[in-house]
């Protein structure tokens, strides 16, 4: 267990500000859709596609779509039933696929159990696998080549480079190996000259990793896992996790002097969200912490419209 003195106890991390870049970013993407249409006289396009009724998904989409309207992007949302089988859906993929006016599609996963999810993905064209699933965006990522990088690595990487926080001879640590966030940070922060170690849920001795390293991405899925002693002090701890919890005296524990919004969030629709990484805790030795929400969350959908605009360049042949 790491000891904390007296002025530890005082210290906070900064708040790495995830919901500010993503802000910046979308700007940007804003700005350059404007002056791709008065060149092309029209706009990218992105076809969001959901199948079933997961309410986590829907919010995901919806969310999706309305940014993308915001930013002056046309979006559609193309919602199938359920029962919907993997040849129906890998019918509707082609039909996107032949569609000249859209640039940009993302099945939005978890796809339900009787869809061949891998099929469905390794079905989408490459130009405009805007989630950068792909067997053949991956390849081009871990031979450091251009292709679509999957959003939320993308995203914690512009958060790192816009915040300040040097990557090149730092040691990484990625609690977490999925295909959509640990493997593929992993990948950009080697091609940045990090040092990097890949944890999961076989790894022993986890405290004795993480504490060596500069910077610490949590992305696993278990609320609090990320500990005071888990933490190098001074490390920029970036927590991916999306976790709801629903009861009180948790939220006071997690959140401490803070936790009052988060009792009143629990009182009023029942729960709140919290990361992989305990706050109250590791905010006392960290150097930068990203809050949850609006830290990594923002940026996912953020670069999302940044792919879908850069496929739209690179079909119409613009760089
Ligand atoms: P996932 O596919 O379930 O992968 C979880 C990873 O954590 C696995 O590699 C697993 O190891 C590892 N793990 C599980 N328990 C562990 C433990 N006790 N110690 C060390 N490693 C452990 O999850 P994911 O899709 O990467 O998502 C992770 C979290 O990020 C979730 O909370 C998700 O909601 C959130 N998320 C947020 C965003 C965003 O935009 N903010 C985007 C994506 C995901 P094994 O491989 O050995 O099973």
């Amino acid at each position: 267990m790491l000891m904390l003195t007296m002025n530890d106890e005082k210290r906070r991390a900064a708040v790495l500000d995830g919901a500010r870049v993503a802000e910046e970013i979308k700007r940007e993407v804003a700005s350059e859709v404007a002056a791709f249409r008065d060149k092309h006289g029209s706009v990218p396009c992105l076809v969001a596609v959901r199948v079933g009724h997961d309410p986590a998904s829907a919010v995901y989409v919806r969310n999706k779509v309305r940014t993308s309207e915001m930013l002056g992007l046309r979006s559609e949302h193309h919602e199938l039933p359920e029962e919907t089988t993997t040849g129906e859906l890998l019918a509707e993929i082609a039909r996107l696929n032949a569609r000249d006016d859209v640039d940009g599609i993302l099945v939005q996963l978890p796809l339900p159990q009787n869809v061949a999810a891998a099929r469905v993905l390794e079905a989408i064209d490459p130009a405009k696998d805007v989630d950068g699933f792909h067997p053949l965006n991956v390849g081009r990522l871990t031979l450091g080549r251009s292709g679509f990088a999957p959003c939320t690595p993308a995203g914690i990487i512009e958060l790192l480079k816009r915040s300040g926080i040097g990557i090149r001879g730092q040691h990484a640590c990625i609690v977490g190996r999925s295909h959509i966030v640990g493997r593929p940070l992993a990948q950009l922060l080697l091609q940045r000259d990090a040092t990097v170690t890949i944890c999961h849920s076989r790894t022993q001795e986890l405290a004795s990793l993480t504490r060596q390293a500069d910077i610490l991405i949590a992305a696993v899925g278990h609320v609090g896992l990320i500990r005071a002693e888990h933490v190098k002090p001074g490390a920029s701890v970036i927590d991916v996790g999306m976790n709801k919890i629903t009861d009180v005296e948790t939220a006071r524990e997690f959140f401490g002097e803070n936790s009052t919004p988060r009792v009143e969030a629990i009182r009023k629709r029942g729960f709140t969200l919290v990361g992989d990484v305990h706050p109250a805790e590791v905010e006392k030795v960290a150097g930068h912490l990203t809050p949850v929400p609006g830290g990594v969350g923002p940026l996912t959908v953020a670069m999302l419209m940044r792919n879908t605009l850069t496929a739209a360049q690179q079909r119409r042949g613009v760089s």
